[in-house]
Parts: C-alpha cells; sequence; structure tokens
C-alpha cells in the first residue's frame, strides 16, 4: 500500500468503519498500519472488537456509542472511547468502575454538523464531567474531536467557522483543565486540503482507499478496489427483443447478450439499471434493463464477447474500466456508497 503520511506532524488515523468501506476491515487496518498509520477509527463498538480479535493492537477510537451497550467490553479491551455529553460520558465511568480501569475518552464538540457533539451550552457540563472523572482515576482524556461539514467542497466557509468553533471549544477545554494529547477534526477532503486542520492527527478514510472525495479531483490516488466477475453466458437475440424484468431496455438489431453474474444481492445499485457502466473487454458497455438479484444483462452487439470474458464494473481505470467515481457520477450518487455496498456479502475477496 502507499505510505499513508500526513502532509504534517499530524499522526494518521485510518478509517476502517463499515467493513473498511467494503474493503474488509481487518485486512484494510493491517495495510493501514503497515503503510504508516497510528490509529484506526470505527463507528461502532462491535467494528472495534472485531479488530482486536483478528490480533490488532494499535489504538482504536470507537465514535457511535449507544445507550445500553457492554462498555465494559471497550475499555477491557483497550478501545478508546468518544463521549458527546455528560449521559454518555456516565456510563463510560460507571463501566470504567465496574472494570477497574480508567477508560480512553475523546470528548467531542458538536463545531455546526449537528450530528453528535456537545453543543457549545452543553460543551462545560461535559467538560466539568469529564475533569472530575479523570481526577477520580476513572477516565483519561485522550482527545478532543469534531467533524466537518462541507471539507469536500474547498473553500465553503463553514470550513473556517468550525476550525474558529473547534479552537474555542480547546481553549473552554485548557480553563477546565483538559488539555488532551490529540486535537483531531480532518476526514480524508480536509486531509489533502487543509493542513491548518490537522492538528495532532488526521482521520482520512475514502482517500485511504485510494478514492478522491472531491468531485474532479484525484489527487493522484489510486482505487484500491476491483470489482469484476466472468461472463457467465451470451445468447443471441434479434432486434426489439425486451431484457430483464419490465422489459426496460429493448434490443436494436441483431446482437448478443452478456450475463454478468451480480446483481444488487452483491452490491451493485438497482438504481444503476440502464446506466451503470460495465467493461468487457476494454470496452464499456452500459447495463441493459434491471439489474436483478444475482445478475445483470449487457447489449454487446457484434464484439465478439464470450463466456469467461472478464466483466469489470470499477476499478482503477487502467483497463479501459470505470472507476467506483464514474459508477457514483452515473447514479447519482457518492463513491462511498459504491465500494461499501460491495463489503461483507458473497462476492468473495482477494488482496493483491
Ligand atoms: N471521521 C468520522 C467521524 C467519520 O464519520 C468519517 C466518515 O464518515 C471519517 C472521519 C472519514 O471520512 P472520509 O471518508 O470522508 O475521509
Amino acid at each position: 500500500m502507499t505510505k499513508l503520511r500526513a502532509a504534517t506532524t499530524a499522526q494518521v488515523m485510518a478509517v476502517v468503519k463499515a467493513d473498511g468501506y467494503g474493503h474488509g476491515a481487518v485486512p484494510c487496518a493491517r495495510a493501514a498500519l503497515e503503510g504508516g498509520a497510528t490509529w484506526l477509527g470505527v463507528c461502532t463498538l462491535a467494528e472495534a472488537l472485531e479488530l482486536r480479535a483478528a490480533g490488532i493492537e494499535a489504538p482504536v477510537l470507537a465514535w457511535l456509542i449507544g445507550p445500553g451497550q457492554p462498555l465494559h467490553q471497550a475499555i477491557e479491551a483497550d478501545v478508546d472511547l468518544s463521549a458527546a455529553g455528560v449521559d454518555q460520558l456516565a456510563e463510560i465511568v460507571t463501566a470504567a468502575t465496574v472494570v477497574g480501569e480508567p477508560a480512553r475518552v475523546h470528548l467531542k464538540i458538536d463545531t455546526g454538523l449537528h450530528r453528535n457533539g456537545a453543543t457549545a451550552q452543553t460543551w462545560p457540563a461535559l467538560l466539568e464531567a469529564a475533569a472530575k472523572a479523570e481526577a477520580d482515576g476513572l477516565i483519561e482524556v485522550i482527545g478532543v474531536w469534531s467533524h466537518f461539514v462541507y471539507a469536500d467542497a474547498p473553500g465553503h466557509e463553514t470550513i473556517d467557522q468550525q476550525l474558529v468553533a473547534f479552537g474555542e471549544a480547546l481553549d473552554v477545554a485548557e480553563s477546565f483543565g483538559i488539555t488532551p494529547q490529540l486535537r483531531h477534526i480532518a476526514n480524508s477532503a480536509a486531509t489533502l486540503t487543509r493542513t491548518d486542520a490537522h492538528f495532532d492527527l488526521v482521520r482520512p478514510g475514502i482517500a485511504v482507499y485510494g478514492l478522491s472525495p472531491i468531485a474532479g479531483e484525484t489527487f493522484g490516488l489510486r482505487p484500491a478496489m476491483t470489482a469484476h466477475a466472468r461472463v457467465l453466458l451470451t445468447k443471441q437475440v434479434g432486434p426489439d427483443e425486451g431484457v430483464s424484468y419490465g422489459h426496460t431496455y429493448q434490443t436494436r438489431s441483431d446482437t448478443t447478450l452478456a450475463l454478468v453474474p451480480l446483481g444488487y444481492a452483491d452490491g451493485v445499485p438497482r438504481a444503476a439499471s440502464n446506466v451503470g457502466p460495465i467493461a468487457v473487454n476494454g470496452k464499456r458497455y452500459t447495463i441493459a434493463g434491471r439489474v436483478c438479484m444475482d445478475q445483470v444483462m449487457l447489449d454487446c452487439g457484434d464484439d465478439g464477447v464470450h463466456p469467461g470474458d472478464e466483466a469489470i464494473l470499477f476499478g482503477p481505470g487502467d483497463r479501459g474500466e470505470p472507476t467506483a467515481t464514474d459508477w457514483a457520477d452515473a447514479i447519482g450518487t457518492i463513491n462511498y456508497e459504491i465500494v461499501t455496498r460491495f463489503g461483507s456479502g458473497r462476492v468473495p475477496r482477494t488482496f493483491a
């Protein structure tokens, strides 16, 4: 894998949630750590424990913790937890009391995204509770962190506004005696475009997998995932024949239809019916008719497509195939969604 380094001295937390954005959490975590990342970021406690069960010992932050979850497991497994409010912190403190070890906590401030994170109003109460719990030896505050709204739109006014709000939140934290080792806010887009947002650690996700977070820019990244299959069968049909459910596609002339055995159960979005591009022998075809659960059809004319030929849905683009970003553009979504759909399903994965 390409070296994972920030353009500053910031450490890199490779985000491997959602089964490593569909690429495989454990192999991607290992590759990222080999490449220079020193931290791993996940969403759920289960995702963090999967990494630990695989023997990965690097620091892991799990940031979406719900009420009633077995937080003692996180503390026992040395998994860092995010706390966004006093109630959440209280649950972490209770778990730490049961385990008899301090929990490692990152306090989250909402600087504008308005998902989780303490607001400017609730931040002091969270800090006060955290300072007390730290003094009682029940938590260790490792980080203070936040997340951008619009880092994928460089120059967007919210980026500077959020950086100001983050700075203010850090000042308030200091006034409560909290000076974290790690301040972090940058996702891939901010990592690539705003070194002033790097602080002590950056949290890239999509860029780790070689995909750009910003439309029209590649940053020299090379997509890691190739989704491909072998043409299963071909058949000859005449003109004006409907193809696949609902006959939403009609052939125009005598042609060869090729069946590619990947469908929406494998990750191909049904919204790609009649628009998704697939390359066979270096030529791109648009999916003919509806995407089925297990298969799609291509109208290959007289191009000489045969069973066994490789059909590439997306990849790095070296062999005439579309990229995941091309797929996203074709169906009006983002490359994140295209690759994560292929995670831990029935499509076998191989790693080069
Ligand atoms: N940090 C948090 C909190 C996230 O939720 C995500 C992903 O959504 C990331 C970092 C990584 O974002 P990206 O994949 O855009 O780099």
